[in-house]
């Protein structure tokens, strides 16, 4: 659950992923994606009245746009603007008390990994290069190709501020299955249920009221089965076209159902469920804390009738660690402070964890250049000589305790 005010510092007059408050100053918006968390004040009367003024707009990617045009903001479409992956987009920010004259600013998109139509933003002026990642879901190695952050020679553009999502940065979520894995593991169970009977049902109980999507897909790809879902998600999905086609709104028409969100299915499913007929799924990131590769993605009910299925969309510890690592950010601001966490324990904490990889880094090349050993070889002496690794920062232990987190968490 993002916890970020909106305000990017470095660019002074822009908001990202907030509009209410002291945001409603701001003459430049960002939208990452269509999740409520990221969408506060979105609707509101007085965001609307103020997008209608004259050189205020908003920007967000081309699937979030189709996804807003079915809300209040087609009131105001003229100004919103589209930010696509294929070019720069270059924006003008008004004076303020850091800047006496306009400045332009260099936006690009970048894919976010999230949900449809999640993007990254990087900002690229007279404040630098700063990139904002909403939420995101990157794999291992992935950054390393994404083209817009790199230089010519394959290098990381040098990135003064990362706005990072750090839902999971957290010693207790070190590794996360890739969404394929979590999204094969989950029409296993669904086909080795229904495969009994026409009148065998699931019921997947999403952890949140976004985030499914890619799954829904994948069960409609593996199993041509069309998840039945509530009728606000159906009207919102008959928007993102890969979506649609694996959605239905008729309970009737399918054995798979993801219809409630954190309770109670639709009727239909309810009255299957008294009869025993219903296998209940829950996917989520929450019941995998200290997991490893090797560990399985599904655990089940000891009568077999409940499953969960290990799942998230949002970056694992060390897939963060990958991205912190590469991209050698002068400065981390965390986008989300768990809730049950204390602020500036948090903050600590972060510092402790971007300062190890530095470390970590720093000796890395040193001993490339001594010795001329592969990373993996590094890691295997690392794990040898330093068992205080970047899982373990040194600092207080009270106030680096990770977080704990609560099911909010999974938005
Ligand atoms: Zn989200
Ligand atoms: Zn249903």
């Amino acid at each position: 659950m993002s916890t970020f005010n909106g305000i990017v510092r470095e660019i002074p007059n822009i908001s990202i992923d907030r509009f209410d408050g002291f945001n409603l100053r701001s003459t430049v918006f960002f939208l990452s994606h269509c999740h409520a968390d990221h969408m506060q004040g979105l609707f509101t009367n007085n965001f609307l009245a103020h997008l209608k003024k004259d050189n205020v707009f908003l920007y967000c990617s081309d699937l979030s746009y189709h996804i807003l045009m079915n809300t209040p903001i087609k009131e105001v479409k003229e100004s919103v603007k589209i930010v696509s992956f294929l070019m720069e987009t270059i924006i003008e920010v008004l004076p303020s008390e850091h800047y006496s004259q306009p400045q332009n600013i260099t936006v690009t998109a970048i894919p976010a990994g999230h949900c449809p139509g999640s993007i990254m933003f990087m900002f690229e002026g007279v404040c630098g290069r700063i990139l904002y990642t909403g939420d995101i879901r990157i794999m291992e190695g992935d950054i390393k190709k994404m083209k817009q952050l790199l230089n010519c020679d394959g290098s990381a553009k040098s990135i003064e501020t990362l706005y990072l999502d750090t839902t999971f940065l957290d010693t207790s979520y070190e590794y996360f299955p890739p969404r394929k894995n979590s999204a094969e593991s989950l029409c296993k169970l669904i086909s080795d249920w229904i495969s009994q009977s026409s009148e065998h049902y699931v019921h997947i109980v999403t952890a949140a009221k976004h985030g499914s999507e890619y799954l829904f897909v994948e069960i409609f790809k593996s199993l041509k089965i069309k998840v039945h879902v509530n009728f606000d998600h159906f009207i919102l999905y008959q928007n993102i076209p890969e979506v649609e086609p694996a959605i239905t709104a008729s309970s009737g028409l399918s054995q798979v159902h993801a219809c409630g969100v954190q309770g109670e299915p639709c009727r239909f499913l309810e009255g299957k469920k008294k009869q025993g007929l219903v296998r209940t799924i829950k996917p989520s990131a929450m019941w995998f804390r200290n997991r490893q590769k090797s560990d399985d993605t599904v655990i089940e009910s000891r009568e077999r009738i409940s499953f969960k299925v290990a799942y998230s969309c949002h970056s694992s510890l060390s897939e963060l660690a990958d991205i912190i690592e590469f991209l050698q950010p002068k400065k981390i601001v965390p986008c989300v402070i768990p809730p049950n966490a204390n602020k500036n324990d948090f903050k600590i904490f972060l510092r402790s964890f971007h300062q190890s990889l530095k470390q970590e880094r720093s000796l890395l090349c040193e001993m490339k250049n001594r010795e001329e050993i592969s990373r993996s070889e590094f890691k295997r002496l690392q794990s040898e000589e330093q068992p205080c690794n970047r899982n373990k920062p040194e600092v207080n232990k009270n106030a680096s305790s990770p977080p704990h987190k609560t099911s909010r968490f999974n938005t």
